[in-house]
């Protein structure tokens, strides 16, 4: 099959086109290099720069390429900027899908695989979250996220195209081989901001708020690998080839790990005394998120491979440990 993944130069794009190229699938990448890295493109794969935005750009692919599937991450996908600047969420999430969605039905490409969020469903109502539990996202981040998801169930309705959208809850962790890995401008996630402490580049890290209702006052999130995500890309553009219908699915290992825990975690794994500071709680921030994946696992017949806390923490050290400037010389 020949897929197109678009952000495939981002963090979950490269690790997704790692797997894909590995299982000999043929790829072909469109990124703006915005937030992604030109190092994190794979060399297997074939490279277009430009911006969904731009149907000139995204015609000229389908237009040149036999394409049979899209895997979509081009997106912003920070919660805090979102709040503050959220316009810029609205045009790129969501202008830029309805121009990419316009181009495939034009186009006659069908399937379509989504990076969603598990900021979709917002203060959940029960633990572990299923994907029919209420959508009510607590910022423009999850919200055009829910948008995008609803953009391609109407397309498909009015136009015949199949989507799955992959709620993910925690990426982390890097690819084993240490050679791609997690590297975002500002960094605002809680285990590269960890490892930062043993490379020498944080005094401390900050815990937000530990006067929460879980069992030690920090708040407990389902970490999931980066390549048990990306495994699911895989299965998900299968299951739409072999004629599956649209449908959304969680990917967390149902297990939550508080704040003190992770951080206790990478003392461990680093062997470093890693100093954290009780801080403010930040805004927007649930108490709980875990995900049940029971349907992904059921249907989608997807397995996490790395769910040990220690493991994933270990991959993402050998990444950071010898990238402490990410892709950056
Ligand atoms: N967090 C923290 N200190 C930090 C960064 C994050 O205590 O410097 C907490 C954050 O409040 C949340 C958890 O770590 O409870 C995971 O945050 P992250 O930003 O990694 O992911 P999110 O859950 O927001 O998607």
């Amino acid at each position: 099959m020949k897929i197109l993944v678009l952000g495939g130069a981002g963090y979950i794009g490269s690790h997704t086109v790692s797997e894909l190229v590995d299982a000999g699938e043929d790829v072909v990448i469109a990124d703006n290099l915005e937030t992604g890295h030109i190092e994190a493109v794979n060399p297997k794969a074939k490279f277009y720069q430009g911006d969904i935005r731009d149907k000139k750009f995204v015609d000229s692919i389908f237009d040149n390429e036999k394409i049979d599937a899209v895997i979509h991450f081009a997106a912003n996908s920070l919660v805090g900027e979102s709040m503050t600047n959220p316009l810029k969420y609205y045009d790129n999430n969501l202008y830029g899908t309805k121009v990419l969605l316009e181009s495939m039905v034009e186009h006659g490409v069908d399937k379509i695989v989504f990076s969603s969020t598990a900021a979709t469903y917002g203060e959940p109502e029960s633990i572990p979250i299923l994907e029919n539990d209420k959508t009510e996202p607590t910022n423009p981040y999850g919200e055009t996220k829910l948008s995008m998801e609803k953009m391609m169930k109407w397309t498909g309705v009015a136009h015949g195209l199949r989507y799955v959208a992959l709620r993910y809850f925690n990426a982390c962790g890097a690819h084993v081989s240490g050679e791609i890995g997690e590297a975002h401008s500002p960094e605002t996630h809680l285990i590269p901001l960890i490892l930062q402490v043993p490379n020498g580049q944080r005094e401390a890290i900050s815990i937000f708020g530990d006067d929460y209702d879980t069992k030690d006052g920090t708040c407990v999130r389902d970490y999931i690998h980066v390549t048990d995500l990306a495994q699911a890309h895989i299965l998900a553009v299968k299951y739409l080839a072999d004629g599956g219908k649209s449908d959304v699915f969680n990917l967390g290992n149902g297990v939550g790990f508080t704040v003190k825990e992770v951080i206790e975690t990478a003392r461990k794994v680093t062997g470093h005394p890693i100093p954290a500071v009780i801080s403010p709680r930040r805004g927007g921030d649930p108490a709980k998120l875990i995900a049940s994946s029971e349907k992904a696992k059921n249907i989608l017949g997807w397995k996490p491979e790395h769910a040990d806390l220690e493991e994933i923490i270990a991959t993402a050290w050998k990444w950071h440990k010898n990238h402490p400037n990410g892709y950056a010389k």
